[in-house]
């Protein structure tokens, strides 16, 4: 699926009575809300939800791996894991993605304390400067440990839009496009519920 084929999320309806955040046409066109799997988007990065090993795991992880090949694997090999909340790169050999962005969300199995959300927030955060740094100027997340590492998505949600919206604030003009990869219809609704609080327009 190409980027020129993924519409920009615009608000349409009824705006909120209370954002989280003013208006900033620069971040206009700038996000997208995009229903499937995430393997097939054409973007310059896709965002990983891996583990801390980085050598593949079920859901996103299995489905990235298995569209990369091989080769993914090989690479993430060399690279020692990752620490929760950090993020590490390679390329995306068979998939249309250039690179692939491995974040290794939270465990939050045992509920949702400050330590869990801040690694939620520095998956986010951390992902996107891996993004600028390579130069990739389009970015796709998945739903990050809301599968099998528990976070509750209506929590996760928030903090997904709060980094991405601090992030493009700051580095608009080095993101083109930062799609938020949604699996389950529960996060799409989800995201297009909380999506005008985060980057109102009008
Ligand atoms: P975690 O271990 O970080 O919780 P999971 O892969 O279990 O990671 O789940 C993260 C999110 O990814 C969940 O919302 C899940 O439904 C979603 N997901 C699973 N497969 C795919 C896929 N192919 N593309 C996009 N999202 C996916």
């Amino acid at each position: 699926v190409r980027l020129d084929d993924i519409p920009a999320w615009t608000h349409a309806g009824d705006c909120p009575e209370v954002s989280h955040y003013p208006r900033n046409q620069k971040l206009d066109g700038k996000i997208s809300v995009y229903s499937g799997n995430i393997t097939v988007l054409e973007v310059d990065a896709l965002v990983n939800a891996a583990n801390q090993t980085l050598l593949g795991g079920g859901g996103v992880d299995g489905a990235i791996h298995r569209a990369a090949g091989p080769l993914l694997k090989k690479e993430c090999a060399s690279l020692h894991g990752c620490q929760t909340g950090q993020a590490k790169v390679t390329c995306g050999y068979g998939l249309p993605a250039k690179y692939v962005i491995h974040t290794v969300g939270p465990i939050a199995q045992g509920g949702v304390g400050e330590a869990e959300k801040s690694a939620l927030r520095s998956c986010y955060i951390n992902s996107l400067r891996k993004a600028t740094e390579n130069n990739a100027r389009s970015v796709a997340f998945p739903c990050i440990s809301t599968g099998i590492y528990g976070y509750p998505p209506e929590q996760a949600v928030h903090e997904a839009l709060t980094t991405v919206r601090e992030y493009l604030e700051e580095h608009h003009d080095k993101l083109d496009r930062v799609i938020f990869c949604v699996f389950l219809p529960k996060d799409q609704e989800l995201y297009l519920q909380n999506l005008p609080l985060y980057f109102p327009v009008g």
